[in-house]
C-alpha cells in the first residue's frame, strides 16, 4: 500500500509499505476512506518533534471502514465506517479512568498514531486499544463532515469544556485558523453572551464573518485584542480566554484580555518558551489551564455533527489523492491559495 512517510528532518516520501497486521488483541486495521494534513504534521516535517520516529507513517487525521479487529475490540465491527482518535489511550489507568486521557501510562499513550507509530496517510492504518480510538460515524453523517471529529474539533471541545464557560459569557477566541474555527464551534453550544475572535488574516476573518454572524470579528493588527475584550466584558473583560494563534503577541493578548479572577485556555502550542510576566499580572487572580488534548470525546461530537450543530465542512479548502500528497502538503506549507485544510483521498 501507498504510506506517506517521515524519512528524514525535511523529508516526506509517499512510499510502498506492507499493509499493517493485528499485533495486539486490541488492535483494529482502518482502511482510510479520507485523511487531512495538521500544523503538527509539518512540525515533525521541520523536526521541531523530537518523539517523532523516521521511517513511521505520517499523518494522524482520518477517518475510514474497520477492516479487521482483535479479539478484544467490542465497540466496533469490520464494516463500520469510523472516526480515528489522534489520542491512543488505555481506558484503565489512573488518567484515563479520571478522563486525562493524554497522559495515558502506556507506553504508546497518548499522541502515537503519525508520530511514534505509523499513521493514516495511507490506505490503511492500525489504531491500537480500538475500543477507545474509535468511533462509528452515524449513516448521515458524511466523511468530510467527520474528519476532523478525533483531532481539531476533539480540541476545540475540549478547550471549551475546560474553559467551564457559563451561559451569558463575554468569550475572545484568539486566532481563527482551522483549530480556532474549531473552538469557537463548540464553544458557541455552551451559549455565551457575546464571542469575540481576533484573526489577523483577511480569508480567515472573512471565513468567520461568513459562517458565524453571532460573533464579532476583531483584527489585531488595527485594533488591540485585549481592549475589545475590556469594552465588550462586563467585567473588565473577557471571561473567558482561548488563545489559540501561538505567537508571543498573542500569548501576552491572552492575560492581558481576561477579567480579573477569567479563565485563560492556552490551546495553541509554541515553538519557543513565552514569559508569564507575573509582577504585572499581581492581583488579578486569572486561572490558566493548558496542556494536550484530553480527546476523549468523539461519540458525543459526531453526534452534535449528527444533529447539525457542529458542521466544519467549509474548512476543508482543497481535496487531493493520496497520490499527489506531496503537492497538498507544498499547498498546505506554503499557505498557498487561501488553503485552509486538505483533504487526502487514498
Ligand atoms: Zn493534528
Ligand atoms: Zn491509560
Amino acid at each position: 500500500m501507498l504510506a506517506y512517510t517521515y524519512e528524514s528532518k525535511g523529508n516526506f516520501v509517499l512510499k510502498e509499505k506492507a499493509r499493517p497486521v493485528l499485533k495486539e488483541p486490541g488492535d483494529a486495521i482502518v482502511r482510510v476512506t479520507l485523511a487531512s494534513i495538521c500544523t503538527s504534521d509539518l512540525h515533525i516535517k521541520h523536526g521541531s518533534v523530537p518523539r517523532a520516529v523516521p521511517g513511521i507513517t505520517v499523518g494522524h487525521e482520518m477517518v475510514g471502514v474497520v477492516e479487521e479487529i482483535g479479539s478484544q475490540v467490542t465497540k466496533v465491527r469490520p464494516g463500520d465506517r469510523v472516526a480515528v482518535n489522534v489520542e491512543t489511550f488505555c481506558g484503565n489507568c489512573y488518567f484515563c479512568r479520571h478522563g486525562y486521557v493524554n497522559n495515558c501510562q502506556d507506553p504508546d499513550g497518548g499522541w502515537a498514531l503519525g508520530c511514534r507509530i505509523d499513521g493514516g496517510q495511507a490506505e490503511y492504518v492500525r489504531v491500537p486499544y480500538a475500543n477507545q480510538g474509535l468511533a462509528r460515524i452515524p449513516d448521515s453523517v458524511t466523511d468530510e463532515q467527520a474528519l476532523f471529529a478525533g483531532d481539531i474539533l476533539a480540541t476545540g471541545y475540549w478547550a471549551a469544556r475546560i474553559g467551564e464557560i457559563e451561559k451569558g459569557d463575554t468569550v475572545l477566541i484568539i486566532g481563527a485558523g482551522p483549530t480556532g474555527v474549531c473552538t469557537l464551534d463548540c464553544v458557541l453550544l455552551r451559549e455565551p453572551g457575546k464571542v469575540l475572535v481576533a484573526e489577523p488574516d483577511d480569508f480567515r476573518r472573512d471565513y468567520i464573518k461568513a459562517h458565524y454572524p453571532e460573533a464579532e470579528v476583531i483584527d489585531p493588527r488595527s485594533q488591540d485584542a485585549a481592549e475589545a475584550a475590556f469594552r465588550a466584558g462586563s467585567h473588565g473583560g473577557a471571561d473567558v480566554v482561548f488563545e489559540v494563534a501561538g505567537t508571543e503577541e498573542s500569548f501576552q493578548t491572552a492575560w492581558k484580555a481576561a477579567r480579573p479572577n477569567g479563565t485563560v485556555v492556552i490551546v495553541a502550542l509554541y515553538d519557543r518558551p513565552q514569559v508569564l510576566p507575573l509582577p504585572d499580572m499581581y492581583g488579578k487572580n486569572l486561572t490558566f489551564k493548558t496542556g494536550g488534548v484530553d480527546g476523549c470525546d468523539m461519540d458525543e461530537i459526531l453526534e452534535l455533527i449528527r444533529q447539525g450543530r457542529i458542521d466544519t465542512t467549509g474548512l476543508i479548502t482543497h481535496t487531493f489523492p493520496l497520490n499527489q500528497i506531496a503537492e497538498a502538503y507544498a499547498l498546505f506549507e506554503e499557505r498557498k491559495d487561501n488553503v485552509v485544510k486538505i483533504a487526502i483521498r487514498p
